[in-house]
This record gives C-alpha cells, sequence and structure tokens, in this order.
C-alpha cells in the first residue's frame, strides 16, 4: 500500500490529525493525496509529510480522489465522515465512496476501521 487518499469532514478532522500523528512512522513513506482542508491542516501540523493537497471537497475535491481510485492511483481512502451532519456535497460523499467500493480498495470511514486496515496492511 503506497498511495492513500485522506479525508475528513469538519467535525472530524481534529480525530485525522490525531490519527495522522500517531502513525507518522507508517505514514511517513507513502504518497498522501487529501482533499484541500483536511490537507492544508494535514501539511500545517506534520510538514514532513508533504501532502498532495487537491481541490476542497466540495468544490470537487472528493471527485479528484474518485478520479484517481478509478485510475488505479490510489491504494486505500481513509475518509472519517461525519454522521451527525448534513453535508452540501453528499453527493460527491457517496460517488467517492461508491468508487472505494466499486474498485475494491480498503476504505476507512472512521478511526477503528483506520487502525484495522493499518494493522492488516502495514
Ligand atoms: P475538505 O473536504 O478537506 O476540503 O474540507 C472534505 C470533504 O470532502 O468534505
Amino acid at each position: 500500500m503506497k498511495s492513500l487518499g485522506l479525508v475528513a469532514h469538519d467535525a472530524c478532522k481534529p480525530v485525522l490529525l490525531s490519527w495522522v500523528g500517531d502513525q507518522l512512522s507508517w505514514l511517513g513513506d507513502k504518497d498522501l493525496y487529501a482533499t484541500g482542508t483536511t490537507g492544508a491542516q494535514l501539511n500545517a501540523a506534520y510538514p514532513a509529510l508533504q501532502v498532495t493537497a487537491l481541490k476542497s471537497g466540495p468544490l470537487g475535491g472528493d471527485q479528484q480522489l474518485g478520479a484517481m481510485i478509478a485510475e488505479g492511483r490510489l491504494d486505500a481512502l481513509i475518509f472519517f465522515t461525519d454522521p451527525m451532519s448534513p453535508q452540501p456535497h453528499d453527493v460527491d460523499v457517496k460517488a467517492l465512496t461508491r468508487l472505494a467500493v466499486l474498485y475494491d480498495i480498503p476504505l476507512a470511514l472512521n478511526r477503528a476501521s483506520a487502525m484495522a486496515l493499518l494493522s492488516a496492511r502495514a
């Protein structure tokens, strides 16, 4: 597993930042791609990771990650979704998670799944 997508809805960004901080050694040699705001926060917190920040999710970043999955350029997706808030770009969220399922790449939607993914695939 070399290329990872990282996304978190606003309420979940602190959880993703904390999870990434706990996994710095494992993530250090990965190619990391994130939606815009998630990526900016990750780069500010962990500059050494050099996360490629795409467009913000609601502005097309989710679809950019989806295109990467369709092209075989993403090996796993870690997407901490907010189960408590409606998302204006829900169709994009669904499209992204659908492509992860369709192309059968590991998909973690919360911290516990991300931990399981890491221990299974490290
Ligand atoms: P963001 O997008 O990282 O730009 O906030 C996240 C999302 O897709 O909701």
